[in-house]
């Protein structure tokens, strides 16, 4: 009996424990998520913005679609990345 309610508690505290960390990692998300949709849009006033130089990008493969990138704001010369 003593050890039902020790383990019980145990479950109790484990499950409050996993709940717990479920609503964080729901917040983290919502958090990487707000800030990926901030980035995003900083990227497309880059887009418009900056004085591009474009230079090959040395770390593409051959059949990469996006080749340059800007040394400036270190975009890829892709528009339809930023529009
Ligand atoms: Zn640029």
């Amino acid at each position: 009996m003593y050890i039902n309610i020790i383990m019980s508690n145990k479950g109790n505290c484990l499950v409050v424990e996993r709940n717990s960390n479920i609503l964080k990692m729901v917040k983290l998300r919502n958090e990487i998520e707000s800030l990926q949709k901030k980035n995003d849009d900083i990227d497309k006033i880059l887009w418009k913005e900056c004085i591009h130089d474009w230079v090959l990008d040395q770390s593409c493969a051959s059949d990469d679609l996006c080749k340059k990138k800007c040394t400036k704001c270190c975009l890829y010369y892709c528009k339809y990345l930023y529009t």
